[in-house]
């Protein structure tokens, strides 16, 4: 990790003398302490610096890497992800188009009733689906999902790391969040939730505002 010349005056300072309040750190600065406000996050969030309140910061003797795989594998799914869009296989891609636009999403799960996952359906699938002549409406959403048993989900136990990987590993933009559920001796999967690039894009911003790394978001 680069340092800027700042951020590398701050750690001497806190190695030096930490505990340390920001305050004080800005004063040997000379700066105020908004000034210093988004490198003490930085070093905060890359785990170089640990902060309690009303002590202050001080040196963990840790690299960033070992702070991110602890924090990224400790949050859960469950911590991170969003309210699932569903709809149900009947649904025409005409109207599986109007969720997407009224619901502000770009995957729609589809459920068989129960809200077992029967397939997903993305952006593309539904421009390719609308290419050509055919009446949308008339045009049920479960031609164009890709299906059971080829989708991958996520369970809202696993960890945000794992479920990352997932989406990077298979090129999706999201991942059904299930709970797996036994009906007639066969498991099936519940939709409860939908994790998505956002949610990491989200979790990442509030990682790194120093009020959350404090105390503020788990
Ligand atoms: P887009 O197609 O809009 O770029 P994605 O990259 O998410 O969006 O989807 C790419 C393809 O993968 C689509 O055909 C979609 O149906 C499928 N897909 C999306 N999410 C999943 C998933 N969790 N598991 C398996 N396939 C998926």
């Amino acid at each position: 990790m680069n340092l800027t010349s700042r951020q590398s005056s701050i750690l001497e300072i806190v190695k030096q003398s930490g505990p340390i309040t920001g305050k004080h750190i800005a004063e040997q600065l000379g700066l105020s302490r908004a000034a210093l406000r988004s490198d003490l996050a930085i070093l905060t969030m890359s785990g170089l610096l640990g902060a309690r309140p009303r002590v202050g910061y001080y040196y963990t003797h840790k690299s960033p890497g070992d702070y991110i795989a602890t924090t990224l594998g400790s949050i859960t799914v469950e911590d991170a992800n969003s309210l699932p869009v569903v709809v149900r296989e009947t649904c025409s891609v005409y109207d599986a188009i109007v969720t997407m636009f009224t619901e502000d999403v770009s995957t729609l799960m589809i459920v068989s009733e129960g809200g077992f996952l029967e397939g997903v359906v993305s952006r593309k699938d539904l421009l390719k689906a609308s290419m050509g002549s055919k009446d949308l409406t008339d045009l049920p959403v479960k031609i164009p999902m890709t299906r059971m048993p080829n989708i991958v989900v996520t369970r809202p136990e696993e960890s945000v790391l794992r479920a990352a990987q997932k989406l990077l590993n298979h090129q999706v933009d999201s991942l059904p969040v299930v709970k797996v559920v036994t009906v007639e001796k066969t498991e099936r999967l519940q939709v409860v939730g939908r994790f998505t690039k956002t949610n990491i894009t989200r979790l990442f911003v509030q990682l790194a505002d120093t009020d959350g790394v404090q105390g503020g978001i788990f």
